[in-house]
């Protein structure tokens, strides 16, 4: 090796950095909840229609009733309060956004249509398919209990409480805001998060593929994600494996994001610089080792309001751990503690493992039985597995076999996550 690249290569190994002992899932995030407290984002006012996926800081209070006045449940007639006949003279046929122009009196109906407002003394609607109009005159073929108005009011009063905040605005908590009048929202401005993809190896383009080099997968993965969660992408780059040029990478990104996410680098070989340069950089290790497969090496380092993770280079690991660290960490700093909705669901095969150190996620189908099938895996870079799965299922550390029709605990990949 000629004397420039030994000495090149000798520059490029990094320093052992300091191996924290190996803590489990609910201990890790206990940890970035605690360093998380007390550090909080701005506000600021939006319309509500633009809000996907933010979160509320006041309370959400409604302006108007709903339903906003008496309205037929129904296409029908409708008949006055205390006043059974077997015909009555018709006064008017109210469609949906008209208004009556007369109150009922003994004897008289008015025709409505469904959503259209009942006149003043309607007792109950009669829907069309009971009766019979000829010549101005209904006749009721059989009258029911039934009443079928909505009553002003009777879902939703002016001045309830419709959403507590912190609360994630979803497309269901978007409408039902709007429903009762609420245009705008004050909402905690989106978590800034600068993604470094580290690898000497990783290249953005096909055509950029040259033997030894693979196409960067994560960069794109974790950017998508961010913006699945309106989550802001403030840095998104490829960094090679060399110290400096890691340190300064992240150095620039701390100063730009509330959340640095790297991938790859975090192990112990060689060109994994991640941990090094988070404490060359003043950060402070909180921890590097989880009982967790996939996402042993996930690293989690802060100094105040600055915050990094380091997570594992391979894609099936990236995915899972954005969810359980990342989007958990931009959520608490919104103030709402990510939900990750488990449900317990029969396994359809016996299950075995060698090794029972760590807590496993595993990729699965989930059957329209119920029962939940193991997807065909290879492992941590097996990226493609997740396509033909529906979620994870999750082994307990220390457990290593689970016979067909067992219970384990799953979590859909898509949208356990709120
Ligand atoms: P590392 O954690 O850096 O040792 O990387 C572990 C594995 O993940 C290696 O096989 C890498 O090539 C792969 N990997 C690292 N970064 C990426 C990336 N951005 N996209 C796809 N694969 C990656
Ligand atoms: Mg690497």
């Amino acid at each position: 090796m000629p004397m420039s690249d030994l000495q090149s290569s000798i520059l490029r190994k990094k320093p052992m950095s300091e191996i924290r002992e190996v803590i489990s899932l609910t201990e890790a995030l206990q940890i970035v909840e605690q360093k998380l407290a007390g550090i909080t984002l701005s506000v600021e006012t939006i319309p509500v229609r633009q809000a996907l996926f933010r979160t509320i800081v006041e309370n959400q209070i409604a302006r108007l009733d709903l339903p906003p006045f008496n309205k037929s449940a129904m296409d029908g007639y409708a008949v006055p309060a205390g006043n059974e006949q077997e015909e009555y003279h018709v006064l008017e046929t109210i469609p949906a956004g008209g208004i009556p122009s007369r109150p009922l009196t003994a004897g008289t109906a008015t025709k409505v249509m469904t959503g259209a407002p009942v006149p003043d003394g309607t007792g109950k609607v009669i829907m069309v398919e009971q009766t019979c109009e000829t010549n101005g005159k209904v006749r009721i073929l059989t009258h029911s209990n039934e009443v079928n108005i909505c009553r002003k009011g009777e879902d939703v009063c002016a001045g309830d409480v419709i959403l507590h905040a912190p609360a994630v605005l979803g497309p269901l908590e978007i409408a039902s805001l709007i429903s009762v009048g609420i245009t705008e929202v004050k909402v905690a401005q989106p978590v800034r998060i600068a993604i470094l993809s580290t690898g000497d190896e990783i290249v953005d383009l096909p055509n950029q593929l040259v033997p030894g080099k693979i196409i960067n997968s994560n960069g794109p993965m974790l950017a998508s994600l961010c913006q699945k969660y309106s989550l802001e992408v403030v840095v998104n780059a490829i960094v090679t494996d060399d110290r400096n040029t890691t340190i300064s990478a992240l150095c620039e990104a701390l100063n730009n994001a509330n959340i640095v996410v790297l991938s790859g680098g975090v192990s112990v070989g060689d060109y994994d610089f991640v941990t090094d340069a988070m404490e060359q950089v003043g950060l402070q290790l909180h921890f590097n080792r989880l009982a967790v497969k996939p996402g042993k090496p996930t690293t989690f380092a802060s100094s105040g309001k600055k915050i990094a993770f380091g997570l594992p280079g391979n894609p099936v690991a990236v995915y899972l751990m954005f969810h359980l660290f990342v989007l958990y960490t931009a959520r608490l700093m919104t103030g709402k503690k990510l939900i990750v909705r488990h449900v317990t669901l029969p396994l359809a095969d016996d299950f075995h493992r060698r090794r029972a150190k760590r807590l496993a996620y595993l990729p699965c189908r989930l059957m329209q039985n119920g029962l939940i099938e193991q997807t065909e895996y290879h492992g941590t870079a097996h990226l493609q597995a997740l396509l033909d799965s529906d979620g994870f299922f999750i082994i307990p550390k220390g457990v290593k076999d689970i016979s067909a029709g067992e219970k384990v605990s799953y979590i859909s990949i898509k949208d356990s996550f709120e």
